[in-house]
């Protein structure tokens, strides 16, 4: 599979390319020049079809062409060694559980898949220069708390990666610092004495900087990544049969997301345009309306991020908005109206305040016990208020309520049980490298390892 780029200006990449450098050269996504649809055998076996094997049937499709069958099985099943359950919550809404995986949330699906297929390129010898350190791979990472832990547990003993987490020290909550600087081996954590803002420059002044890069091999791990966003299209199919065999047959499936970067959702719609059954996709946003905004008028117009309950989703530029753009618009070939239109006939947007956020998780909660977290509280209430009669509604629960157990503790007024994987990270010893804000200090730290 080629990949180009979605500001069409960079140079065509091969999949180990676009996974190690992440972004194009003129700094645009890549996307797949290709998206096959899936044969219509397949789509009638998969309601009885193990989540594995749904999931590699999907992963050919997009990997198939760079990856040798064996391994990418091995690579598919290593990823999904948790299930991602559809559990009911109302007659006609049912939750997608995204958060059965290391750090309870749907990040580890492609945080690992990348980990693996970054692997695989390198045991293959074609990644990293000699005179680069050791042939060693060195993944940076900034976060402000989801990323990073879903990263670093994702790459953890990943032989021939080391990765490097800086967060922002004092701005992140308990439960997520520990996920990331208790794990040791190939893990560093690097505590800033500044804001999120300030690890993200560190970064990307690294990757800037030619003395460093000679130094050593350096990529990221956001989720601009190609080998990040699209494994996360497998949970959609999954859902899909789950619902099928729940139900006796496909049904009218309305599938809505939260969103933040538009990564999570981008894999769904891609699943669409392999023929994934599903009629019609929600996109629901906290108080950041950038998307909600340009489907109502057309017009996109990033602003600054606001903070909310659901801070995973606090963004106010989409990074993945550009890949979106790019799919409907046939890669350039359809006008700016005609784009939209495609966009509106297929998503529908929503947008909520903290207090709708509350006031949705409490209803919840009385009438049907279930306990959303703020990001699946949004999911929720946009189904609720848009589901048609005749359509069934799945809604991403996109993290589990024990990661924001103090919100939902205190919104709920209840215990959220810590399920035993999150208690033993809690138990593990804190390690981390304290490093100045400054650009200076970092890449001596760098240079020295
Ligand atoms: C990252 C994240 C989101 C947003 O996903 P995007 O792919 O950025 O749209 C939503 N909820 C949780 C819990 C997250 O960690």
């Amino acid at each position: 599979m080629k990949y180009y780029s979605t500001n069409q200006k960079a140079p065509i990449a091969d999949l180990r390319k676009a996974v190690v450098k992440g972004l194009a050269e003129d700094r645009g996504l890549y996307m797949p020049e290709e998206i096959y649809k899936l044969p219509k055998a397949f789509f009638d076996d998969m309601p009885t079809m193990r989540f594995q094997n749904i999931a590699y049937n999907v992963a050919s499709q997009f990997f198939g062409d760079d990856v040798d069958p064996d391994c990418l099985q091995d690579l598919v099943y290593d990823t999904l060694q948790f299930d991602c359950p559809v559990v009911q919550v109302e007659d006609n809404i049912f939750s997608l559980e995204l958060f059965h995986g290391p750090t309870l949330a749907f990040k580890d699906v492609g945080a690992r898949f990348m980990a693996r297929l970054l692997q695989y390129f390198i045991n293959l010898g074609s990644v990293g220069g000699a005179a680069q350190s050791k042939g060693m791979v060195n993944v940076l990472v900034a976060t402000s708390g989801d990323t990073g832990s879903a990263v670093a547990n994702g790459f953890l003993g990943v032989e021939g990666i080391h990765v490097y987490v800086l967060y922002p020290k004092g701005k992140v909550s308990a439960i997520q610092e520990c996920q990331f600087t208790t794990l040791g081996r190939n893990i560093t954590a690097i505590e800033v004495d500044g804001v999120f803002d300030d690890c993200q420059r560190l970064v990307k002044s690294a990757f800037m900087d030619q003395q460093l890069c000679q130094h050593m091999m350096l990529t990221s791990a956001n989720s601009i990544n190609v080998a990040r966003f699209l494994p996360q299209a497998f949970y959609y199919f999954n859902a899909v049969a789950q619902i099928a065999r729940l139900k006796g047959g496909y049904q009218k499936v309305v599938m809505c997301v939260p969103s933040g970067n538009f990564g999570n959702i981008c894999a769904a719609l891609f699943g669409h345009q392999m023929g994934m059954p599903v009629e019609r996709f929600i996109a629901a946003n906290n108080s950041n309306d950038v998307f909600y905004n340009y489907l109502q008028t057309g017009r996109y117009e990033p602003k600054a991020s606001k903070q909310t309950l659901a801070n995973a989703m606090d963004v106010g530029d989409p990074s993945n908005f550009a890949r979106i753009i790019d799919l409907y618009s046939k890669a350039g070939q359809l006008s700016a109206e005609e784009t939209h239109q495609a966009i509106t006939s297929l998503i529908s947007g929503a947008t909520y305040s903290d207090e709708q956020i509350k006031e949705t998780m409490r209803q919840c909660y009385a009438d049907t016990k279930y306990i959303l977290d703020p990001h699946g509280a949004c999911g929720y209430r946009a189904l609720k208020e848009q589901l048609k009669p005749g359509e069934t509604g799945v809604f991403c629960e996109t993290a589990h309520p024990a990661k924001f157990k103090e919100k939902v503790d205190e919104i709920l007024g209840i215990d959220v049980q810590i399920p035993e994987r999150l208690a033993d990270f809690m138990r593990g010893k804190k390690q981390s490298v304290p490093m100045a804000n400054d650009f200076e200090t970092f890449k001596a730290y760098l240079l020295s390892q």
